[in-house]
């Protein structure tokens, strides 16, 4: 589960960003409206967790614009306690509204709750190229009807590969999307973590669905 929080105080964004990562959450920091957008717009996150006063482009800026263009859940945060701006938040598309002091339990939970919304709602479809399958929602895999058990990244790292199926994917590319802005450019992870995934999901099998390009990067499709 991948996170952006946008929040121009460093404390509240250090504490929200740690506390999360502890809690197996992928989380990334934006500390303007205008970043935090920016983000927003080239990666896929769960949840999205914005701050009402932020500088240059305000929390109600990104949550219109965000909202226009995607349906990636929205937790507005806020010191103002007023009914007014719970209802603006709710008007324009946020998904819940926490007020700041708040404990972090109570966090946790709210964002656990959104998330299994999401899977409700938004009841992602199965992903198969040939005969390997993928169901989002329900984070499980199976190759010819075998169920594979994947470690996170392993399956975050399968998603996109499915997602953008015959597409070729840099290293770069990858570790963009599979690990948060802050993880330490080392490409050789990107080939490890392939080599797990081909151990379990090519190698048991004769007609393999991940390719090298040499130098250039992977891409996963069934070849005939
Ligand atoms: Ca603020």
């Amino acid at each position: 589960m991948r996170l952006l929080i946008i929040e121009d105080e460093p404390r509240t964004a250090d504490y929200l960003q740690q506390g999360l990562r502890e809690n197996g959450y992928v989380v990334d920091c934006a500390y303007t409206g205008t970043d935090g957008l920016h983000l927003a717009r080239q990666h896929s996150y769960d949840l999205v967790i914005l701050d009402v006063n932020l500088p240059e482009l305000d929390g109600w800026g990104v949550l219109q614009r965000l909202r226009a263009e995607s349906s990636t859940r929205i937790m507005m945060l806020t010191a103002h306690g007023r009914l007014a701006d719970r209802v603006k938040g709710l008007d324009l598309g946020a998904d819940d509204y926490l007020l700041k002091p708040f404990e972090f339990p109570e966090l946790l939970a709210r964002i656990r709750s959104l998330l299994r919304r999401n899977d409700q709602h938004l009841q992602p479809d199965t992903l198969k190229v040939a005969d390997l399958e993928l169901d989002p929602g329900r984070h499980r895999a199976w190759r010819g009807g075998q169920r594979i058990d994947l470690t996170a990244k392993e399956f975050t790292l399968l998603h996109l590969l499915m997602r953008q199926s015959g597409e070729v994917l840099s290293r770069t590319q990858i570790i963009s999307l599979v690990w948060d802005m802050n993880f330490d450019c080392d490409t050789n992870v990107v080939e490890v973590s392939i080599r797990r995934l081909r151990a379990k999901i090519d190698d048991p099998f004769d007609n393999k669905l991940i390719h090298t390009l040499r130098g250039v990067g992977y891409v996963l499709e069934a070849r005939t």
